[in-house]
């Protein structure tokens, strides 16, 4: 018999929630507390994010993950996302799914819809190597940018870059990379093409 727990919602709220129901502080197990909806570890306000932890909200919408898990009996645990922001109380859709770009993906993209609406039409890195040579490049940065609306870089608004497979995982914001670099698939158009800089990585 399990008393249902009532949440709070809102990223900040549910992450100050998972945080009591881990450190015991309350009557739910401490060892349930990845059932509760909380931040997504690695993912901005979460545990293990390198960009700090500060109280104050950002004057803008600013997106993050929220993730749980369900216990599913014999097959183990199963993950749940849904997009949120660290601004707001807004909360996405929930999808299910295995996590690194299955399911996570969906509810990261969700979450840019709230905060940045349009962010698909901005203009992506198509080559890998250009993916770290551009936002290292300050001419060549400043030239990307330029084509974003005005202020949404510096709200942290998404480094789109094509995908180089089904499913690559979108990467959260970190030190010195401060924003969601969102992989998109590649146009119809160019699907046939081989990217020029094939095995420049591996
Ligand atoms: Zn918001």
């Amino acid at each position: 018999m399990t008393t249902a727990v009532t949440e709070p919602t809102g990223a900040r709220s549910r992450q100050t929630n998972y945080w009591r129901v881990r450190t015991a502080r309350t009557r739910a197990p401490a060892e349930s507390a990845e059932q509760a909806w909380h931040i997504q570890h690695g993912h901005p306000g979460g545990a293990y994010c390198d960009l700090g932890n500060e109280l104050d909200p950002p004057a803008h919408h600013a997106p993050t993950l929220l993730s749980r898990s369900r216990p599913t009996g014999r097959r183990g645990d199963a993950q749940e996302f849904r997009g949120g922001c660290l601004t707001c109380d807004w909360e996405g859709p929930v999808h299910r799914g295995g996590g690194y770009g299955d399911g996570d993906n969906e509810a990261v993209e969700d979450a840019h819809d709230h905060a940045f609406p349009g962010w698909r039409g901005l203009p992506p890195i198509t080559q890998v190597k250009d993916r770290w040579q551009i936002p290292q490049s300050r001419s060549r940065w400043a030239q990307l940018i330029s084509l974003y609306p005005a202020g949404w870089a510096e709200q942290g608004a998404p480094l789109l870059s094509w995908s180089r497979y089904r499913r690559e995982a979108h990467a959260p914001p970190h030190q010195g990379r401060p924003r969601y670099e969102l992989r998109i698939a590649r146009p119809p158009s160019h699907r046939d093409k081989p990217p020029t800089d094939q095995g420049a990585l591996f």
